[in-house]
């Protein structure tokens, strides 16, 4: 069964701690049969952004048929993180925007301008945003779902399904809103059985936070799908299917040749 982990993280370090290889991040996914992941930086979120999408570009282009990056930005910066979306997503190896509004210490209100220029943007690229969800003040599902209400034509899609506290109105809310998806990246079986109950199985992707830990970590949350006995259509659409729709993977298959070095810095309008 083909895999996409929609929600990982390969960096070097965080917070002062070295983080797994490139290698052994490979081999993580080698030994869990996942055949594809996402990959998020964890330094961008508190540093120079263009830097760390540069890095993260670059660690993704060594595999570049297994690793799809996610480009970040501040948008405390405004104008500036508008343009640096623009220049990550100018480059169609950038599939996606993550953003970490608890660790990046904004709450999408505080800078509701930027946040829609960036969302609009991303719209117009047709790639889908992930935002870290489930814990106050700045992460509540609410205010990550509001900006999916705000900007309909975004996909937008809670990086951790409710977490813990907000699994339940995740649920209603994915149900209500169109453009909203969630990844199942923390809630546990009986949590995804609700969630495909309430809202239908085409709004679950499957994450892992792998990255961050060991490869134990991506083999548990793998479980947490296979424990909740889905049926085997249910069970392609949280693996697969729904996370290749939100990356074009039909339209623009990975490929190796689409590998390049670093986007331009290079004023882009
Ligand atoms: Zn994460």
């Amino acid at each position: 069964m083909s895999i996409i982990d929609f929600h990982t993280h390969l960096d070097e370090a965080w917070l002062g701690n070295s983080l797994m290889s490139s290698e052994d991040f490979i081999a993580g996914l080698d030994k869990t049969g996942v055949d594809i992941a996402c990959i998020f930086t964890m330094q961008g979120f508190y540093e120079d952004c263009p830097r760390h999408n540069d890095l993260l570009l670059k660690r993704a282009d060594r595999y570049p048929d297994r690793l799809i990056p996610f480009a970040t930005v501040d948008p405390k910066q405004g104008a500036q993180a508008v343009k640096e979306t623009k220049r990550c997503l100018s480059n169609p190896r950038f599939r996606g925007m993550k953003f970490h509004t608890w660790i990046q210490s904004f709450a999408p209100s505080m800078v509701k301008e930027t946040m829609i220029d960036i969302l609009h943007c991303a719209a117009e690229h047709k790639v889908p945003v992930l935002f870290h969800d489930g814990t106050p003040p700045y992460a509540t599902t609410f205010q990550i779902a509001d900006l999916a209400r705000q900007v309909p034509e975004a996909d937008i899609v809670l990086g951790h399904a409710g977490l813990a506290d907000y699994v339940y109105p995740a649920g209603q809310l994915l149900r209500d809103i169109p453009n909203l998806y969630a990844c199942l990246c923390g809630p546990r079986c009986g949590d995804l059985q609700y969630l495909i109950q309430e809202a239908g199985s085409h709004k679950i992707l499957f994450g892992s936070d792998f990255g961050i830990a060991e490869w134990l970590l991506l083999a548990e949350r793998l479980d947490n799908v296979y424990a909740a006995d889905l049926s085997p259509d249910d069970l392609h659409r949280v693996l697969y299917q729904n996370a290749a729709r939100l990356l074009k993977l039909d339209q623009s298959p990975l490929s190796a040749a689409d590998a390049t070095s670093i986007v331009p810095k290079g004023d882009l309008t």
